[in-house]
């Protein structure tokens, strides 16, 4: 597929005397055995000879850092001009980008050396730094002096940490000294850009080890997860210290970003409610509020969509009430949350249960009868939101409703119908409406 069609492009720059090659992502995706999402290219060409050669099919999408979009075989692929960057006075952009006149000095750029890998056409890799070493021996390290290439772009100790956690692999002990000791450079990088690593090292395999190893980093831009480290709960239901749990239990909910945020934010205000008994036990009456409060903040100053960040809030607010496990119940939690929140309030309630002490698993269990009820009620085709109803908006102009008064009277049908009192019937819910109407004043 995407290999073919980069190939020609390739045959085409090489063919007009410009070396050209795989670079990035896509060499080390192949050499893990992995289809990778995007075939990158670079090049000797310069921009402008790259849009010359390509006419109509090459865009001019970044042409400032000496890339071109070419278009081969209906797929768009990346082609950039062999460069050294200038310094990052910033920490963030660099300076200037200088065009390089060779590949070696394009690879002296990149951030790790299994990242710093060129591939020929034919499949040759260019490997200058250990790439391929460090691929086999499954190690995230800088290409060149750490701190220096931290120092030059601070993204890059957050990339450390996400490559590690979506790849499985360890960090080199200098890499990783140098990512505690420069961590917080990240206070320069814009939000967007620590949201989309965030979202991908939360979501890899090896996330777990890796929000284990360095809350300080994470600490930089979320500052509220720092009190949660080592905070004892002193409380029945736990057996490990607050942040513990929480990361334990982001690696226990599938690997969607929503729910892995809903995870790592869910006990957040903890600190900042507890009171103690007389017997030492600490409780935190209304935290899920406050917790739901602090991570609408930080949903907020990361720039997270609204949907998302909504998202969060609300299943942050709810995780921890009572499942219900009577269709009743369950009817009303799937008619405010809507259907994919309540299954993702279930998946975090069994998260957040399974990163507790073993005796109350069985909160678990009620979880699995409240999947099985809605299960049921699914194939039931029960009504549970106002679109299944058998009534809508339209049968009430018909019957002279107006305005507000439709929607109050097609919430109240629906709560009716959700408690089992009227029949999901036109004709019932009809003459459930007039008796009512009868009976008012
Ligand atoms: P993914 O599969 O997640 O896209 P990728 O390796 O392709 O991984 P990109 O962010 O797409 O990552 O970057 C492409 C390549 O550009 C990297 O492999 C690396 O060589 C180089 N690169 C990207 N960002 C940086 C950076 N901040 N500093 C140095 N090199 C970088
Ligand atoms: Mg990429």
């Amino acid at each position: 597929m995407g290999r073919e069609q980069a190939t020609r492009i390739i045959e085409i720059l090489e063919k007009a005397g410009f070396p050209a090659y795989f670079v990035g992502g896509c060499v080390r995706d192949t050499l893990l055995g992995r289809e990778p999402e995007d075939w990158d290219i670079a090049s000797a060409a310069r921009p402008e000879q790259v849009m010359a050669l390509f006419g109509a099919d090459a865009l001019p999408t970044g042409c400032k850092h000496g890339t071109v979009t070419v278009k081969s075989g209906g797929e768009a692929f990346e082609v950039t001009t062999f460069r050294t960057d200038g310094r990052y006075s910033d920490g963030r952009h660099p300076d200037q980008v200088t065009f390089a006149g060779s590949i070696r000095e394009d690879l002296a750029r990149r951030d790790f050396t299994i990242n710093a890998m060129a591939m020929e056409k034919g499949g040759r890799i260019l490997d200058l730094y250990g790439g391929i070493s460090d691929l086999k021996g499954e190690t995230i390290r800088c290409v060149r002096n750490a701190r220096i290439r931290f120092e030059e772009d601070a993204l890059r100790i957050l990339r450390a940490l996400r490559f590690a956690a979506t790849l499985g692999f360890a960090i080199e002990p200098s890499t990783a000294d140098a990512i505690h000791r420069e961590a917080r450079l990240l206070e320069r990088v814009a939000a967007e850009r620590i949201l989309a690593e965030m979202n991908k090292l939360l979501c890899g395999k090896g996330c777990r080890e890796i929000l284990l190893a360095y809350p300080d980093v994470l600490g930089v831009f979320l500052p509220e997860l720092l009190p949660c480290v080592g905070f004892d709960q002193r409380n029945i239901h736990h057996c490990y210290d607050l942040y513990t749990h929480t990361v334990l239990s982001v690696d226990s909910v599938a690997a969607e970003p929503v729910l892995r945020w809903t995870m790592l934010l869910h006990d957040i205000g903890k600190v900042n409610t507890f009171t103690e008994d007389e017997r030492g036990q600490m409780h935190f009456y209304g935290h899920p509020k406050v917790s739901a409060a602090m991570a609408e903040d930080i949903c907020t100053r990361l720039r997270m969509r609204k949907k998302d960040r909504e998202d969060i809030v609300t299943l942050i607010a709810w995780h921890d009430r009572d499942i219900p496990v009577t269709e009743k119940g369950i009817g009303s939690a799937v008619r405010a949350l809507g259907e994919e929140n309540f299954r993702r309030l279930l998946a975090v309630k069994r998260a957040d249960n399974r990163a507790q002490a073993p005796e109350y698993r069985w909160v678990c269990q009620k979880v699995d009868r409240a999947e099985e009820i809605l299960e049921e009620l699914l194939r039931k085709k029960q009504c549970l939101c106002l679109k299944d109803l058998a009534v809508n908006g339209n049968d009430l102009l018909a019957l002279g409703y107006e305005g507000r008064e439709i929607g109050a009277a097609l919430e109240w049908l629906l709560e009716g119908v959700i408690a089992g009192e009227m029949d999901n019937k036109r004709d019932a819910l009809l003459a459930a409406l007039a008796k009512k109407n009868l009976l008012l004043p």
